[in-house]
């Protein structure tokens, strides 16, 4: 290993232990790679993991974002709104299906979105008749957004609701594992490996209502059944199925489940770490005006990212602080470019200042690294570093 190898800490990084590496030999020595036994046992392990009635695997989170929109029948002229601080996928999914996307600002102290800001925006969009048909709620970081708020409005203006919980399995709200669906109509989590837990690559949409869940299981596989009781046409032989509307190819594959199943076993010990390390940074980080990313009273955050903001520097100086951590070899990262800003969003005419508190947010967030295996030694030197960028 080269030196510079050795003392760079990334931000994320995944942990892959003997029984996981065991559990996808066995698979590869089986007969079946891909649609055997282990996709339908890894669906259930996080169905009862999360406590939700149907667990569909898929082969990235950004695919279960778009057989969701499918399920609740989004198409062309609706309107979704999600945060402009995520990962774009939470906005693709609706321009996948021909809608169009708008954003909800932020509550800059948590990086979540701001429900005062929703219901005055709901409240005037419901007068110009442009109410969103789905609202994507984003659990940044791991924290959940406040869904019992969200919930209360979707039933008052008609809405649909899909959580985007990539970053929070594991966490909960008000006592109730993120993925139960509580509040919503689809949970969403992924498995790329700088989440929680992984897979490689792949997700899962978790749903507690039936028709949703075949929907999405037809959807995930070319859209075609196997059901013979639902089949339009009298089958000729037992070979047959049907194509009943257009699908995709999302399938997760044996190799993943099983690591999946595997990395799923660890999932309490994880969270737990992981909130021993945040609550280190929190008490260690003696500097004035930063604030780690506060998280709801009500919420157990997963923490998949531990972000800190600066709150009295400019976005001339945040970029120097960036930049000066990065030579120390600390993996920062922002968690995110608004959504909104980049190239392809601005064309549809969003403007910079569309969404200030988020463009704010940017220009003063840094994601600190934070993993399974980092060490106390390792959290020390991202904190000494933060203390040299800031005195540089
Ligand atoms: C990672 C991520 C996704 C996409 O997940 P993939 O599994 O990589 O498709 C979607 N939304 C958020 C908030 C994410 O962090």
């Amino acid at each position: 290993m080269k030196k510079e190898d050795e003392i760079f800490i990334p931000y994320g990084r995944q942990k892959i232990t003997q029984d996981d590496i065991k559990a996808v030999v066995k698979v590869l020595q089986s007969t079946m790679l891909t649609q055997g036994p282990m996709v339908p046992q890894f669906e259930k392990a996080i169905s009862s993991e999360v406590g939700a009635s149907y667990a569909i695997a898929v082969n990235s989170a950004t695919s279960a974002l778009h057989i969701a929109c499918k399920a609740l029948n989004l198409a062309q002229g609706d309107w979704v709104w999600t945060s402009p601080i995520t990962f774009v996928a939470s906005a693709n999914c609706a321009l996948y299906c021909g809608a169009n996307i708008d954003f909800i600002d932020i509550n800059i102290n948590n990086g979540l979105i701001d429900v005062d800001k929703l219901e005055e925006k709901l409240i005037y969009s419901e007068k110009n008749g442009r109410l969103p048909k789905i609202i994507i709620p984003v659990h940044l970081s791991g924290s959940s957004c406040n869904m019992k708020r969200i919930d209360e409005l979707s039933k008052q203006f008609g809405f649909k609701i899909i959580e985007d919980a990539s970053h929070a399995i594991g966490g909960k709200y008000n006592g109730v594992k993120v993925g139960s669906c509580q509040y919503s109509d689809v949970t969403v989590f992924s498995f790329h490996p700088v989440k929680i837990i992984t897979t490689a690559e792949g997700g899962v949409a978790c749903t507690n209502k039936q028709e949703i869940a075949s929907k999405m299981r037809v959807l995930r596989s070319h859209g075609i059944t196997k059901e013979v009781n639902s089949f339009k046409y009298k089958p000729s032989g037992p070979w047959t199925y049907e194509q009943q509307e257009l699908g995709y190819n999302y399938k997760m594959n044996d190799i993943q489940a099983a690591l999946g199943i595997s990395q799923l076993k660890r999932l309490n010990s994880i969270i737990h770490k992981r909130n021993k390390q945040r609550d280190y940074y929190q008490k260690a980080i003696k500097e004035e005006n930063i604030q780690m990313l506060e998280i709801p009273l009500n919420v157990k955050s997963s923490v998949h990212l531990a972000i800190i903001r600066l709150t009295n520097k400019s976005a001339a100086e945040h970029k120097k602080i960036f930049e000066s951590m990065l030579k120390q070899g600390i993996g920062v990262q922002l968690h995110y470019s608004p959504v909104h800003m980049q190239p392809y969003f601005r064309e549809l005419g969003f403007r910079e200042n569309s969404f200030p508190e988020a463009k704010k947010y940017a220009e003063s967030a840094i994601t600190i690294p934070i993993y399974e295996d980092l060490t106390v030694e390792e959290q020390n030197r991202v904190i000494d570093a933060l203390s040299n960028a800031i005195r540089s």
